[in-house]
C-alpha cells in the first residue's frame, strides 16, 4: 500500500513551490515515526520569502557540501524511540534531511539565548541579521548569535526615535495617523485586517507536508484570519461539521462530548474547565482560596475583589478601612465592556451581578500614559504542570494622560488601557512599521522591559516576579481543571491552552493579575500586532506539536484505540494502566531508566516539546520549581492542592500513588551528570524576555481595500429604490439589517472624524433605550451629566456603537437571503446600492422603508405582531438618527443574555450547552 505522502516523495519534478526538503517541515521524529510533528513558521507568511525559500533549498538539496553541515534533528532529545507507525519510503534528497542536513543559511535562530552555549562552529554574521528565530526547525537548539545586539540597535535605533518624535508632534497638534485611513478600516474589519488567504498562499500549502499527509483544522466560534491563513499557507485544510479533525480551534470552551471521544493525535484548543481561570469571578475566588489555604503574603497577586450584590457587606467593610475608588467590572465581560470606576460603593447599581475590586491608583505609567501588559501564556498539560510564556508580549497604553484626580474618574480613555476603547480616540497612534515596537499606544513587552532598564529599573525582578503571578494563579486553578482532565480527555496530549493575562504593574514595579482570557484575541490592526501575533501562533503549532500522521497511520491508530477503549474505559492515569506499566520498569545507569513507561513517555513528550518551544519560555518547571512551589503540592501526587478538605483525600484515594511534576523535574534537572539537563534558568529566561522579536521577512500586513463609491450610482439607485419601496416592495429582513448596519457605521465614522455633541447624545440615548449586552457604563448612562465635549466621551460613544454593531452584525448573519422573495427587492441590485450608497441614501431608504411599513423589525431579533409600531420618522438629513431612540420601544426593552450564574454553580451543563445556547440566542436575544 502506498500512501498519498509515499507518492508525494517520490515527485521529484521540480516546482516553484515544491519544498524539496519536506522534512524541514516536520521535526521531534522522522516523518512516519510516532513523535514527529509539523513545523510552522511565519516566513512562508511572505510570498517573496517563500520564493527565495523554495529556491534557496533547491539550491541547497543539491549541494551536497551543504548537505554534510552537521546540524542535528533535535539534539536535546534522545530520539531513539522513534517506533515508526507506518512505513514511509523516502526519496534520496529528503533522506538526506532526516540525517540533519537543515539548510542552515535559513534555519537558524537569532534570538533564543539558551541555543547560544551550544554553538560550536562560528557562524556567518550577514547570514544571521537576515534570519530569525521563527525558522524553528530540528535545528532550533544549535545554533544562535547575539541576540543582544539587535535589541541594542533598538535601543539606539536613530530611525524609531525620530519616527517617535515625529507621532508625538503629529499628536501634540491633534493629527492621528490612524484616524484618517484607518478609521475605515476599523469599522470595515473590525478589529483584525484580512489579510485574506489568496490564491498563492494556498497554492504555497498544496505543496507542504501537511496537505500530502490530509492534515484538518476546524474552527469553532472563533476569530479566524491570521490562524486560517497560517493553515493554509502549511498546507492544512479545514473541514466543517466532522470529527476527524487534527487540530479543533474554538473560540469557546470545549463540548465535554467532543473531548470525550478524541484520538490521542487530535488536538484541541482548550481544557476542560478553563473558566476556572478565565472568567474573573473564578478566578478571584481561586486565588482568595489559596489565600486563605497559603497565605496572603505568597498570593497577594490580584487586587481586593468582591462579587456583588452577594458581597456587599464585606465590600462595605473593606470601604470603611480603604475609601474608594472601586473599579466595576461585569463579570462575565470582556474588552472592556461595561466597566466604569467609583469612588464609593453606594453609586454601584445593586441589581446588576459585578465584580468590585480595588482600584489601582498608582499605575506605572510610560511618558505620563497609563499601561497594562498582555502577556501569553501556553500550558501544555496540567499534571504535570507544563506553563511556557511567550517572550514577547503587548503593552497596551490609555490615550489620555493619567491624571488622579477624581473629577477624571468617567474618562475610560485614562483609567482603561483596552485597545477596543482606546482605538476610536482621535488621539490614538497606532504603530505603522513592525520595527516600531515603542511608538504611539501599543508598544512590545520587550521594548518595556529596554525602557525601564534604561530607566533604572530592576527588571529582571519583574519578570520574574511576573512570572510567578502566572504560575501561582494557574496553580489556583489547576486542582479542578486535572480532575476534569482526568474525567474528559482521553490521552494526556490531546488538550493545550493559549491563555491571554492582563497585568497591571503598579509604580513600584509590582504585578497585578487582572484577568485572564480565553481565546486572547489575534486580531490584527497594525504591522506591530501581525508580527508578534504571527510569531507567536506559528510557534505554538509547533511547541504544542500537531502530529504528522498520515491518513493511513491514522486509521490504524484509531482502531487501536478503538479496540484499546472498549477494554479500558479509564485513561493512563487508572491503577490497571499503573500496574501495567509499572512492570515495564527496568533498572539502568540513570533515573529515567527507572522510569514507568508512562513517565518515560511524559519525560520524553516535555523534552520535544521544549526543543520545540521557538519562541516559548518555559517557566514550569524550572530548576528552582520545586522550592519554590512544591509546598503548594500536593507530597504524595504532585497535585497542586487549592481545597483544604481534599487534601489527602479525593485525588490519593481514587487515583494511582503518582507524583509526575517531582518526576519531571528531578529527570529535567538531575544532578547525575550524564543526563541532559534543561537550560531555561532565571538569566536566560529574562534575557530572552528583554530581546525585540524578530523576524526574516516582513510579516504582510495588507489593508483591506475598499472599494471607492461612486456618488452618481448610489443616487440613482436610491431613485430607483424608493420608486420600487413606494409601489409596494418591500426590504428583506437581511437586506434591512444589512442597511441599518452600514448606516450605523457611517455615523460611527463621523462621530470619530467629527464629533457632534447632539449625536453623541442621540446615540447614547438609543444604546440606553436598547439595553442588552451593550449598556453603557453607570456614569455615562445621562448624556446630559457629561457636559464636557471631550475626544475621549466621542470615544466611548463610538465604543459603544462599535460595540452594538459588532453584536448585531453578528446577528444579522443568521438572516442571509438563500433566495429572491417574491414581492421583495432582487439581492442583486440591491447589493449593488449598498456599494456605492452614502449615509444619506442610507437614510433615505431607511426612513420611506420604515414609514411605508410603520414597523421597524430589523431593530430586534424578532418580525410580526410583537414588533411595537414606529412613530412617523421625519424627512430631511439625520431625521432618522433623531428619530432613532424614540423607536425602541421601552416596554419591548432587551435584557442581557450572559446574566451572571453564582461562581459556586456548577457550570459543565453551561459549558456543554455553550453552542447551543449561542446559537439559541440568537433567536432570543432582543435587539
Ligand atoms: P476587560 O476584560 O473588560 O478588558 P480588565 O479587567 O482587563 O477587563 O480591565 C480593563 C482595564 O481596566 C484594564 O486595561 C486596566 O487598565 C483597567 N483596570 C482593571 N482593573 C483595574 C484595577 N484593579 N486597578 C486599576 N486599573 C484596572
Amino acid at each position: 500500500m502506498l500512501s498519498s505522502l509515499c507518492e508525494a516523495h517520490t515527485t521529484t519534478a521540480p516546482k516553484i513551490y515544491e519544498y524539496k526538503n519536506q522534512n524541514e517541515w516536520i521535526t521531534s521524529g522522522k516523518l512516519g515515526s510516532r513523535d514527529a510533528v509539523l513545523v510552522f513558521r511565519t516566513n512562508i507568511l511572505n510570498p517573496k520569502t517563500r520564493k527565495t525559500l523554495s529556491e534557496t533549498q533547491s539550491v541547497q538539496a543539491t549541494d551536497s557540501e551543504s548537505q554534510k553541515a552537521p546540524v542535528p534533528a533535535a539534539p536535546a532529545v534522545d530520539c531513539q524511540d522513534e517506533t515508526p507507525l507506518a512505513v514511509v519510503p523516502q526519496s534520496s534528497s529528503s533522506n538526506a534531511t532526516l540525517k540533519g542536513s537543515a539548510p542552515r543559511k535559513i534555519y537558524v535562530s537569532v534570538r533564543n539565548p539558551l541555543n547560544c552555549k551550544l554553538i560550536e562552529e562560528p557562524v556567518n554574521q550577514n547570514a544571521i541579521k537576515k534570519i530569525h528565530h521563527h525558522d524553528l526547525s530540528s535545528s532550533d537548539t544549535s545554533i544562535s548569535s547575539d541576540g543582544d545586539e539587535s535589541s541594542q540597535n533598538n535601543e539606539n535605533n536613530p530611525r524609531l526615535r525620530q519616527k517617535k518624535m515625529e507621532l508625538d508632534l503629529n499628536k501634540e497638534s491633534g493629527y492621528s495617523s490612524s484616524m484618517g485611513d484607518d478609521v475605515n478600516s476599523i469599522l470595515n474589519r473590525s478589529e483584525e485586517d484580512p489579510e485574506i488567504s489568496s490564491e498563492e498562499d494556498n497554492e504555497c500549502g498544496t505543496h507542504m507536508p501537511a496537505h500530502k499527509l490530509k492534515i484538518t483544522y476546524k474552527f469553532i466560534q472563533t476569530e479566524t484570519k491570521l490562524l486560517r491563513k497560517i493553515f493554509n499557507v502549511h498546507g492544512l485544510t479545514e473541514v466543517q461539521g466532522e470529527s476527524n479533525f487534527n487540530l479543533l480551534w474554538t473560540g469557546v470552551h470545549m463540548k465535554l462530548d467532543t473531548l470525550r471521544h478524541l484520538s490521542p493525535y487530535q488536538r484541541v484548543n482548550h481544557f476542560p474547565r478553563s473558566y476556572e481561570l478565565t472568567r474573573k469571578d473564578r478566578l478571584y475566588k481561586n486565588i482568595e482560596r489559596m489565600q486563605h489555604l497559603r497565605g496572603m503574603r505568597h498570593f497577594d497577586i490580584v487586587p481586593q475583589s468582591f462579587i456583588l450584590p452577594l458581597e456587599y457587606r464585606d465590600l462595605l467593610i473593606a470601604h470603611n478601612k480603604y475609601r474608594g475608588p472601586w473599579i466595576v467590572k461585569p463579570a462575565a465581560s470582556s474588552r472592556g465592556r461595561g466597566i466604569f470606576i467609583v469612588n464609593s460603593p453606594d453609586q454601584i447599581p445593586q441589581d446588576e451581578q459585578v465584580l468590585v475590586s480595588k482600584y489601582i491608583v498608582d499605575p506605572l505609567c510610560i511618558d505620563g500614559h497609563k499601561c497594562d501588559l498582555r502577556v501569553y501564556v501556553l500550558v501544555t498539560s496540567f499534571d504535570p504542570l507544563i506553563v511556557y510564556l511567550y517572550e514577547e508580549g503587548i503593552v497596551r497604553l490609555a490615550t489620555v494622560r493619567y491624571d488622579r484626580d477624581a473629577d477624571n474618574l468617567w474618562n475610560p480613555c485614562m483609567h482603561l488601557c483596552n485597545y477596543s476603547i482606546n482605538k476610536y480616540h482621535s488621539d490614538y497612534i497606532r504603530s505603522s512599521d513592525a520595527q516600531d515596537e515603542d511608538v504611539g499606544h501599543k508598544w512590545t513587552l520587550s521594548a518595556l522591559l529596554r525602557h525601564l532598564k534604561l530607566q533604572g529599573c530592576d527588571t529582571h525582578l519583574l519578570m520574574l516576579n511576573i512570572e510567578d503571578l502566572i504560575i501561582k494563579a494557574v496553580l489556583a486553578c489547576a486542582q479542578t481543571i486535572i480532575s476534569a482532565c482526568r474525567m474528559f480527555v482521553p490521552s494526556s496530549n490531546n488538550c493545550f491552552e493559549l491563555y491571554g493575562f492582563d497585568i497591571l504593574i503598579d509604580n513600584a514595579l509590582k504585578p497585578w493579575l487582572l484577568e485572564v482570557n480565553l481565546s486572547p484575541s489575534m486580531g490584527v490592526d497594525s504591522p506591530l500586532d501581525t508580527k508578534v501575533k504571527a510569531c507567536l501562533i506559528a510557534d505554538l503549532l509547533t511547541c504544542v506539536g500537531i502530529p504528522a500522521y498520515s491518513p493511513e497511520m491514522r486509521s490504524h491508530l484509531d482502531s487501536k484505540w478503538t479496540r484499546f477503549r472498549s477494554t479500558s474505559c479509564q485513561r493512563r492515569t487508572d491503577s490497571t494502566d499503573s500496574n501495567a506499566s509499572k512492570k515495564s520498569k527496568k533498572k539502568g545507569a540513570n533515573s529515567s531508566a527507572n522510569l514507568t513507561m508512562e513517565e518515560q513517555r511524559i519525560l520524553r513528550n516535555a523534552r520535544l516539546q521544549y526543543s520545540r518551544r521557538g519562541g516559548f519560555v518555559r517557566i514550569f518547571p524550572t530548576d528552582d520549581t520545586m522550592q519554590r512551589y512544591g509546598n503548594f503540592l500536593d507530597s504524595a501526587n504532585g497535585i497542586p492542592i487549592s481545597t483544604p478538605n481534599v487534601q489527602g483525600q479525593t485525588f490519593q484515594t481514587l487515583v494511582m500513588q503518582h507524583n509526575y511534576n517531582q518526576m519531571l523535574h528531578s529527570n529535567l534537572y538531575c544532578q547525575d551528570p550524564r543526563c541532559t539537563k534543561e537550560d531555561n534558568f532565571q538569566e536566560n529566561r529574562v534575557k530572552q524576555y528583554e530581546r525585540a522579536l524578530e523576524t526574516d521577512a516582513e510579516i504582510p500586513f495588507v489593508k483591506k481595500v475598499i472599494v471607492p463609491k461612486c456618488e452618481e450610482e448610489g443616487r440613482k439607485l436610491r431613485k430607483q429604490l424608493l420608486i420600487k419601496i413606494s409601489n409596494g416592495s418591500e426590504l428583506t429582513q437581511f437586506q434591512a439589517r444589512q442597511t441599518f448596519s452600514l448606516y450605523l457605521e457611517s455615523v460611527l465614522r463621523r462621530l470619530t472624524q467629527e464629533p457632534k455633541d447632539s449625536h453623541e447624545k442621540i446615540i447614547l440615548k438609543f444604546l440606553n433605550k436598547f439595553g442588552g449586552a451593550v449598556k453603557p457604563p453607570v456614569l455615562f448612562r445621562n448624556a446630559q451629566t457629561i457636559k464636557v465635549i471631550s475626544k475621549a466621551r466621542s470615544a466611548m460613544v463610538a465604543k459603544l456603537l462599535g460595540d452594538f454593531l459588532e453584536l448585531y452584525k453578528r446577528d444579522t448573519e443568521a438572516y442571509v437571503d438563500s433566495f429572491d422573495h417574491f414581492g421583495m427587492i432582487p439581492s442583486s441590485s440591491y447589493n449593488e446600492f449598498l456599494i456605492h450608497a452614502q449615509e444619506s441614501d442610507l437614510e433615505a431608504v431607511l426612513t420611506l422603508h420604515t414609514n411605508v411599513t410603520g414597523i421597524m423589525p430589523f431593530l430586534y431579533n424578532r418580525c410580526g405582531l410583537s414588533v411595537p409600531p414606529t412613530p412617523p420618522i421625519p424627512c430631511g438629513l439625520h431625521g432618522f438618527l433623531r428619530a432613532l431612540p424614540a423607536m425602541v420601544s421601552s416596554s419591548g426593552m432587551p435584557r442581557e443574555i450572559s446574566k451572571y450564574d453564582g461562581y459556586f454553580k456548577n457550570y459543565d451543563k453551561d459549558c456543554e450547552n455553550v453552542q447551543d445556547n449561542s446559537i439559541r440566542s440568537k433567536s432570543t436575544r432582543r435587539f
